[in-house]
This record gives C-alpha cells, sequence and structure tokens, in this order.
C-alpha cells in the first residue's frame, strides 16, 4: 500500500544564514528510512509517465521499487542502465519539467521525489566497489573533444564498446561546467571527480591543456589514426547587452566569474587567483547561471545582490529549488527590470547601474509573453559589480579550424539525426549543438552519438 502523503518527504538542508558563510553543499541527502518513506509514495503506473518525461528514459518506477523494497545497489544498477553520472543529474536536472513533472502523484500534491532518490541511490554507491567491466580492446581509435558531460558519456560509452579513447579538454581540468560553472555547494567537485575517475578506471585516457584548433586541428586528430572524432565542445563564449558600461572595472561575465570562483578557487584564502571584494552585486539574467552567480556573490560577502530578469517570476527559466534557495539567502529578485546602462565612477569601476521597468506585452515566437519597455520608468541601482548572465554560444576556434565543419547562425554546429556534422567521420553533441541547454541533454546526445560512431566504424570496417 502505498503511502499517501501529499507532501515530498522533507529532506535536511544547511540553514540560509549559515550557508551564506561558505561552500558546502546546501542540501544534504536522504538518510536510507527517508528514502525509503519517499519511495513508498510512489504508485508504480502502469503506463510510466515519469520515465516518458526523462530524457534518457531512466526506468523511474522500477528503481524506486526497489529504494521502497531497501535493495539500494540493485536500484542503483537500474538507474545506471540508461543514465551514466546519476549523482549528478540527481542533484542538477530541471525535474519538475522532466520526470517530477509527469508524476501522477503531482496532480494531487507534490510528485515523488525522484531527483532525490536518484542523488540517494548514486551516493549510497559512491564508496563501494562496483562492476567496472572494461573491454577487450576491438583495435580502433576515438578522439573526443572536450570533457563535459556529452563527451564523457560519448567517451565511457566508447570505451565500453573496446575503443581506444583520448579525450582533449582545453582546461586544465576535465568536467566542463560541471566543474567551472555550477558550483561546489550544489554539486560537489568530489562527485564529478569520481565520476571520471571511473571513466579512466575503463581505460578512457584524458589529456588537458588540449585546446583543439590550437594545440592539435581535428584534421590532426583525424591524421593521428582516429577514426572518429566526437566533439563535445560546449557552448562557453559569453554573450553581453551591448549596452554602455560594459567595458567598466568588475564586470564579469558570468562565466569569468563561476570560473575564478569554482576552478581557480578564488574563494579559498591560500588560492593566488582572488576576486576584487564587492559590496552590491548586479547579476543580470533569470536561468541557473544567473541563481548561481547571485548565490556565489553572496558567498563572497557581497550584502546586497540583485538579480535583474526582464520578464516576470513565472518566466524565470531556472531550476525551481535554485530560485527558492536564492531567495532563502536573502537575494532580491527584481523581476520585470531591464539593464539600459552601466554606469562608472572616476577609476572606471562601476557604481550603479540604470534600469528599465518592463510589462508583458503580446506573446513572441517561444510563446512566452515579451517584455515592452515602460517609458519614463529607468530608475538607478547603486551596485559596485555587475553580472551578465544572459547566456552563451559555442565558441569559434574549432569550426574556424576544421574544413567542412558547417555551423547554423546561432554558431551551433550542424548535425544529421545520426550525430554526424558536416565533416566525414566527424560527430558532434551537447550545448555545442543545441546552444546553452541541459546536462541531461548533453549526456543523452553522447551517448546517442557514441552508437552511431560505433555503427561508422563497424560499417567501415565490415565493408
Ligand atoms: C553556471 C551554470 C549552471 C548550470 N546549471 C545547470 C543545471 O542546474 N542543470 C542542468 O541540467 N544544466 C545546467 N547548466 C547547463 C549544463 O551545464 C550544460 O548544458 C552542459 O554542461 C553541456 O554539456 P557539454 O558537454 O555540451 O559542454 P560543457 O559542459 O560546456 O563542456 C565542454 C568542454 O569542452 C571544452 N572545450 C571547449 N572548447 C574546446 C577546444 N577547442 N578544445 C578542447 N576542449 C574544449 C571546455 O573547456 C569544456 O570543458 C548550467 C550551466 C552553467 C554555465
Ligand atoms: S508517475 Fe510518479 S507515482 Fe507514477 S510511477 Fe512514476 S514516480 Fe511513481
Amino acid at each position: 500500500m502505498a503511502d499517501m502523503s501529499l507532501t515530498k518527504t522533507p529532506i535536511t538542508e544547511q540553514k540560509p544564514e549559515e550557508r551564506i558563510c561558505n561552500f558546502k553543499e546546501v542540501t544534504l541527502g536522504y538518510t536510507a528510512e527517508e528514502a525509503m518513506r519517499e519511495a513508498g509514495r510512489c504508485l508504480n503506473c502502469k503506463n510510466r509517465p515519469c520515465t516518458a518525461g526523462c530524457p534518457v528514459n531512466v526506468k523511474i518506477p522500477d528503481f524506486i521499487a526497489k529504494v521502497a523494497e531497501g535493495k539500494f545497489e540493485e536500484a542503483y544498477y537500474i538507474i545506471k542502465s540508461t543514465n551514466s553520472l546519476p549523482a549528478i543529474c540527481g542533484r542538477v536536472c530541471p525535474q519538475e519539467n522532466q520526470c517530477e513533472g509527469k508524476c501522477v502523484r503531482g496532480l494531487k500534491g507534490e510528485p515523488v521525489g525522484i531527483g532525490r532518490l536518484e542523488r540517494f541511490c548514486a551516493d549510497y554507491m559512491m564508496d563501494k566497489k562496483k562492476d567496472i567491466h572494461k573491454a577487450e580492446p576491438n583495435g580502433h581509435k576515438v578522439a573526443v573533444v572536450g570533457a563535459g558531460p556529452s563527451s564523457l558519456t560519448a567517451a565511457g560509452d566508447l570505451a565500453k564498446l573496446g575503443y581506444e579513447v583520448t579525450i582533449y579538454e582545453a582546461f586544465h581540468t576535465a568536467g566542463g561546467v560541471l566543474m567551472y560553472g555550477i558550483p561546489e555547494f550544489r554539486l560537489p567537485k568530489e562527485i564529478v571527480r569520481k565520476e571520471i575517475d571511473a571513466l579512466e578506471e575503463l581505460g578512457v585516457k584524458i589529456m588537458t591543456n588540449m585546446v583543439i584548433g590550437k594545440v592539435l586541428s581535428v584534421d590532426e586528430l583525424i591524421d593521428m589514426g582516429n577514426e572518429a572524432v566526437f566533439i563535445g565542445s560546449g557552448a562557453g563564449l559569453p554573450r553581453f547587452m551591448g549596452i554602455e558600461g560594459e567595458n567598466l572595472i568588475c564586470v564579469y561575465s558570468a562565466n569569468e566569474y563561476l570560473t575564478r570562483i569554482n576552478l581557480m578557487k578564488a574563494y579559498k584564502q591560500d588560492y593566488s587567483t582572488p576576486l576584487l571584494s564587492s559590496e552590491s552585486v548586479a547579476v543580470v539574467g533569470g536561468g541557473n547561471v544567473a541563481m548561481d552567480s547571485a548565490r556565489c556573490a553572496k558567498r563572497m560577502g557581497a550584502k546586497n545582490v540583485y538579480i535583474i530578469y526582464r520578464r516576470s517570476m513565472d518566466e524565470l527559466p531556472a531550476r525551481k529549488e535554485e530560485v527558492h534557495h536564492a531567495i532563502e539567502e536573502g537575494i532580491e529578485l527584481k523581476v520585470l527590470n531591464n539593464p539600459v546602462r552601466i554606469i562608472g565612477d572616476e577609476n572606471d569601476r562601476v557604481n550603479s547601474i540604470e534600469v528599465v521597468s518592463m510589462e508583458l506585452g503580446e506573446p513572441d515566437e517561444s510563446g512566452r509573453r515579451s517584455p515592452v519597455e515602460i517609458s519614463g520608468s529607468e530608475h538607478i541601482i547603486d551596485v559596485d559589480t555587475v553580472i551578465m548572465a544572459i547566456g552563451t554560444s559555442p565558441n569559434p576556434l574549432i569550426k574556424k579550424t576544421t574544413t567542412g565543419l558547417e555551423t547554423n547562425k546561432r554558431g551551433c554546429l550542424v548535425v544529421d539525426e545520426a550525430h554526424a556534422t558536416t565533416k566525414e567521420g566527424v560527430y558532434a553533441g551537447g550545448d555545442a549543438v543545441t546552444g546553452a541547454a541541459t546536462v541531461i541533454l548533453a549526456m543523452g546526445a553522447g551517448k546517442n552519438a557514441a552508437a552511431e560512431i560505433d555503427k561508422y566504424i563497424m560499417d567501415k570496417t565490415n565493408n
């Protein structure tokens, strides 16, 4: 008999006043008893709407049934059969738009805490010995560009099929946005490192400080005997608004700000890569990147942190949980506002931002009501730092240095349904193809591309 309580089993969290002084993980995860109780809320629906809502079709009712029985290891392997990074997805997937958004329990009350249960199973197995089946080498080589979730998934799947796989990563650390973008308090780097260690145990080689397009070209990777190349280079090129004052000191792209904190450890006293301190910070944008930047600014000591977003609360694209946590942490959401210019002091450091109030007009092509300026409503907000989190696009370096590789007008690599680019033997997936999206979509693309690469190489070998 299912537990019919209408709300999710609560999760323990660090208190807001404590957590804004540290970078430790905010939500602490379920205990075994809490996980079993939450699993007991699942109705084991025959038509499995939750599984249909998951981009990699995790067998959700099956793994939850095992959790309810206390068979956590079995639950973990059910998840793992379709999702190679469950500890990460359990923490960062936008479940409310995916599995939990489709959960029948959500029709009356809260959906089952599918993300929390996925995280529980992955954490339960984190330090346990896992089944790692190193495949017999099949004599074929594949190169993978970038080490974000799309590439890690593609590399893992190819290694399991016996390919000799080498990842070439531009940064000094593998992990992509999981390492340099999403902060420690949401996704501990230890977890990402363990997933990468497991990949290396499968035989994947990772070469860091290798900017493809500079140190080696895609053509050189092919000349080195790689029969296919997978490009998972993400969308790391920040966008700015093109308004006055964007070159002032202490205007950052969110990418730079977050990389300085997450990868360069600006929050640690013993690192030599600090950030200038800020008293009042404006973060422009309303997605996860904006929430992460604002919450980092708070933890870096800013007293006032504002999110400036041109639409209303209902349109905020960030995960609900992140918005909830940001508000709890004292971040002020100035919705229906848009920056007009950034104003500097005599030393060219930001000292305020001028914004204009907005109202929502007719729906645009995305179906959302478009923001319209209210004339004469310009006003000034005193800030000493501005962080732009209004989106990113793929870096053009690989396209510029590779003949035959086409991109669309947004700079994204053009691929067919088999993830093949316009260049023979070169495949691509993740944000480099879709533009900034989600971890699970990047992983799904890496998985499908790996299967297509295998088909391509095997067809060539057998014909
Ligand atoms: C701050 C932030 C928060 C986010 N929060 C969430 C969230 O909560 N949930 C969610 O689902 N998604 C979130 N996302 C989006 C998600 O992280 C991305 O969609 C996902 O990481 C894309 O994966 P990817 O493998 O395509 O690219 P990336 O993760 O961007 O990895 C690309 C890698 O390629 C490397 N690279 C680039 N160019 C080269 C080159 N020329 N040579 C070699 N290497 C290269 C980069 O250094 C990087 O390591 C967030 C993104 C950001 C920035
Ligand atoms: S929709 Fe919800 S209740 Fe039904 S099987 Fe999926 S998780 Fe369980």
